[in-house]
């Protein structure tokens, strides 16, 4: 048993754990605090607490590991589509299963009005089994909803490794999730890798503002589990002639979401520059704003969209959803142009996926040339212009 734990001899229901909390996680009933569903272990309330009644109770590390097995990939939906991440995330799953000889299995939350093939899809892509639970409370992405089945899940059925997008959704639920089961989390993973005798994930990201690459193990803890930016893996063909089943579970009843969606605003046209198959990414080298209207039509006539550097993001040029790099989106387009970007290591991160970089910089040194198969040397204004006008 790990989690808050009440000294219910020493509590004297005075509230002030409830004031303090801010998940809903305790409250105070007949002079006694009790914690509840919402409860996520931070141990807030421990510190306030002044008669010391509250306590967080950790299982003791190292003591089960041996008893979870299985690769789990959250398949995350939006509106019913499973996210591309979750394919590619699949795609690296299947190796660290096969690595562990143990099963690959995707884990599939949705409304009750998804697509019925969904399931097909994840196992065409590679999973084993489909965990899958079909939910009117599922369909809008609540992490807390999300996080309270995948813990009842984890303790269920015991995990060795939960592999999540880092979407915006994935970002949130990824933590809730590790702190309710007091298990371990690396952010955007940029490799994963496992030691096939003791299991451990070896989870390799960018550290110290991306000087350097630490890989990161979980040890005592169980699920390992990783976040990894779409774009950073690709997916593999799909096979139809793979096989898997699907099981469906139910969601417990008592699990209910404080989260009421009053509107949905779709996001911008430059949204979803991780999935484009070309990109003009601009950075400072474009002078100034006045620039954008060129570089954007640049984008259009390839058919592709617009990304960033985060000087622009900065100056408020660009939405943050365009910046491509470490502290932005990873990208894996077909065809990258680079105009006006020096190259910082930090960006590069962002653009190892690319099939294929031609650069303009007016500074034959720049780092962005050691990663371009085409180097062009100029003005970003100038080329692009000549460019814009050829492809008109
Ligand atoms: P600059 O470095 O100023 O480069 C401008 C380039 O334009 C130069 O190479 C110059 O030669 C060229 N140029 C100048 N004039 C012209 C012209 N007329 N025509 C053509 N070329 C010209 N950056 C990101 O992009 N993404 C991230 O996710 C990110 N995350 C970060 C995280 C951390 C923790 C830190 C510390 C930094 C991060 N950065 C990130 C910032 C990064 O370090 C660089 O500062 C940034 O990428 C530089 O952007 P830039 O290439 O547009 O600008």
């Amino acid at each position: 048993m790990s989690g808050l734990v009440v000294d219910q001899e020493k509590c004297v229901g005075c509230g002030l754990c409830v004031r303090t909390c801010t998940s809903g996680g305790i409250e105070v009933t007949d002079r006694l605090a009790r914690v509840t569903d919402g409860c996520v272990s931070c141990g807030m309330c421990v510190d306030g607490c002044p008669t010391g009644a509250l306590s967080i109770q950790k299982e003791a590390a190292g003591t089960d590991l041996a008893s979870y097995t299985d690769v789990w990939v959250f398949a995350q939906q939006e509106a019913g589509t499973i996210v591309p991440v979750a394919f590619e995330l699949l795609a690296k799953g299947r190796e660290v299963a096969e690595a562990r000889g143990c099963r690959l299995v995707a884990v599939l939350g949705e409304g009750t009005d998804a697509p019925d093939d969904n399931d097909a899809l994840l196992v065409a892509a590679g999973a084993d089994l489909v965990i899958r639970c079909r939910d009117a409370r599922l369909a809008d992405n609540d992490a807390e909803v999300y996080a309270r089945w995948i813990e009842d899940l984890v303790k269920e059925r015991r995990p060795e490794v939960i592999l999540y997008g880092a979407t915006p959704f994935g970002r949130e639920l990824a933590p809730n999730v590790a702190v309710r089961l007091r298990t371990g989390l690396t952010a955007d993973c940029t490799v994963l890798d496992v030691d096939r005798e003791r299991g451990l994930l070896q989870q390799t990201r960018p550290a110290f503002g991306g000087n350097l690459m630490a890989t990161i193990v979980c040890p005592d803890h169980r699920p390992q589990m990783s976040t990894v930016r779409p774009g950073v893996f690709s997916a593999a063909d799909p096979d139809p002639t793979h096989e898997g089943t699907t099981v469906d579970v139910a969601l417990d009843a008592d699990v209910t979401s404080r989260i009421r969606v009053l509107e949905r605003i779709p996001a911008g046209s430059d949204a979803s520059i991780t999935d484009a198959d070309t990109l003009v990414v601009v950075g400072r080298g474009i002078g100034s704003k006045k620039a954008l209207p060129l570089m954007r039509e640049l984008a259009d006539l390839l058919g592709g969209k617009l990304g960033c550097t985060r000087p622009l993001v900065e100056a408020g040029w660009l939405d943050a959803s365009c910046q491509v790099g470490q502290t932005g989106v990873s990208v894996a387009p077909k065809l990258l142009v680079s105009v006006g970007v020096s190259g910082a290591i930090q960006h590069l991160a962002g653009i190892g996926g690319a099939e294929r970089i031609v650069a303009i910089n007016t500074d034959p040194s720049a780092a962005i040339f050691g990663m371009a198969q085409y180097a062009v040397v100029g003005d970003a204004n100038q080329v692009v212009g000549e460019l814009v006008k050829r492809l008109r």
